[in-house]
């Protein structure tokens, strides 16, 4: 796959307000660095000033640091024939999420939707959908969905469960008291959460992104729950 040889409008407009310099002048850097650009890694996080950047000029085109794929190109149904054709998934459908960073605050993003031509399994970043059935990738994704457009980081799900545990062995008791006990922490994880995000350096004002980006309790539950089950 070769870069496109005129960057979209959007980049365009992104690349002058965020870095201040002329249509005219994007066009000849690109045309000068357009080979190495494209073949340069992706880091999934991103500077402060990226940040900022994204921030003040990206979210209000629909541009954003993070883009969530499924991890396999090809369809991986065992009764599907496409991956002996060569077949390749096609791209389907983009949809705005909302990520809950460890040590970033929520982030606006992206999800990738692939689509199976020859057996239409829909590919999603956790799991492929068949008809009804939802089948969960192996392994641990870096980012967990907990409803249907937000995502919580793996390192920030596995310090949560780090506190459920704590709270588990220390009061070895009845299961009711042990079940209020983790909906009582999961509340304060989801609290915790929004007063870190309200005092840090890196608050993120999400205003142009579509969807909410504060905690729920259901979220952290969920993220403790689906962590348990993946790596189980
Ligand atoms: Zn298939």
């Amino acid at each position: 796959m070769h870069p496109p040889d005129v960057l979209s409008q959007s980049i365009t407009h992104f690349l002058t307000a965020s870095l201040n310099i002329l249509p005219d002048t994007v066009d000849i850097l690109w045309s000068i660095t357009e080979d190495i650009v494209w073949t340069m890694p992706s880091s999934a996080k991103a500077n402060a000033s990226d940040e900022a950047a994204f921030r003040t000029h990206g979210h209000k085109l629909g541009l954003t640091k993070c883009t969530l794929y499924p991890p396999t190109k090809v369809c991986i149904n065992p009764d599907c024939t496409a991956w002996q054709c060569g077949l390749l998934l096609k791209k389907e459908e983009y949809q705005r999420v909302v990520l809950f960073t460890h040590g970033e605050g929520a982030h606006p993003g992206w999800m990738v939707h692939l689509r199976c031509q020859a057996c239409n399994t829909n590919y999603q970043s956790n799991y492929s959908v068949k008809g009804q059935l939802r089948t969960y990738y192996a392994g641990l994704p870096q980012f967990i969905q907990v409803s249907d457009h937000q995502f919580v980081e793996l390192e920030l799900a596995m310090q949560w469960t780090d506190l459920m545990q704590i709270a588990y062995v220390t009061l070895f008791t009845s299961n009711i008291i042990v079940y209020t006990l983790y909906s009582v922490l999961a509340t304060n994880c989801a609290h915790m959460y929004g007063i870190a995000q309200a005092r840090g350096s890196c608050t993120n004002n999400n205003s142009d992104w579509q969807f909410e980006s504060s905690l729920t309790t259901e979220q952290v539950w969920d993220s403790f729950t689906l962590l348990a089950l993946l790596d189980y």
